[in-house]
């Protein structure tokens, strides 16, 4: 097993920062957000609106900063052993030998997504998508990030490998969730994307969630006209 690093994502696109929303950017002409925001759409649309079109700032909870430390030690250990190559090169190289990268940024213009992916396994029959979650439950909105993140990778070859996405617990080889990236769940994580250009488009409302449990650890509660 070889680990990469992959150096050349920089891709030479016309991006502009969206006038009204902060992250999203306009990209080849198409609005284009971050990947993770689909785990706060899935949570509650509204933190979306609080948090990106009126700027409400909060802190960071506990648990936020201690991922970020995890994955931070995680990543500095894979790049002690971890060799530079092009994308291109790491693809080729997959073919014969199994092939680790971590922290591959991932853009699609056509589809207005970007993200980076935590790892990503590369064998001869397949690439395994991979995000860390902190616990061990699949919650359907972290299973719309990991789509996401597939058919950002997907867009991005011209190969015909099959592409698995998977959930795994930070820290641990706990892979608790995985389903390979078919057309069901390519049609699935299409759907949510239009909702969000609804969103960014002012086509569609920002829709509360209609868990009260949601709301009590909200970080975003004291800001909220429904709370
Ligand atoms: S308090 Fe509840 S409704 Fe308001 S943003 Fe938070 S989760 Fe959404």
């Amino acid at each position: 097993m070889e680990n990469k690093i992959i150096t050349d994502l920089n891709k030479d696109l016309d991006i502009k920062y969206h006038p009204n929303i902060k992250g999203v950017q306009i990209i080849e002409g198409k609005n284009n957000f971050p990947i993770s925001w689909l785990n706060q759409q899935g949570y509650c649309e509204y933190q979306l609106y609080l948090q990106y079109f009126q700027g409400v700032k909060v802190g960071e909870t506990q648990a936020m900063t201690t991922g970020t430390n995890v994955h931070n030690q995680l990543e500095k250990k894979f790049q002690e052993s971890a060799t530079p190559a092009t994308f291109e090169e790491v693809l080729e190289f997959s073919k014969t030998e199994k092939t680790v990268t971590r922290e591959m940024f991932v853009i699609s213009p056509e589809y207005g997504i970007r993200g980076f992916i935590d790892e990503i396994w590369m064998t001869p029959e397949e690439f395994v998508i991979i995000d860390d979650k902190p616990g061990n439950r699949a919650y359907g909105s972290t299973i719309n990030q990991v789509r996401a993140y597939c058919l950002a990778f997907k867009n991005m070859i011209n190969d015909k490998r099959k592409i698995v996405g998977a959930l795994r617990q930070r820290g641990t080889d706990n892979i608790f969730w995985s389903e390979e990236f078919d057309e069901d769940a390519q049609k699935s994580i299409k759907f949510i994307i239009d909702r969000m250009n609804g969103l960014f488009e002012g086509e569609k409302p920002f829709i509360k969630t209609k868990n009260p449990n949601k709301c009590k650890s909200c970080r975003f509660q004291s800001y909220c006209i429904h709370d």
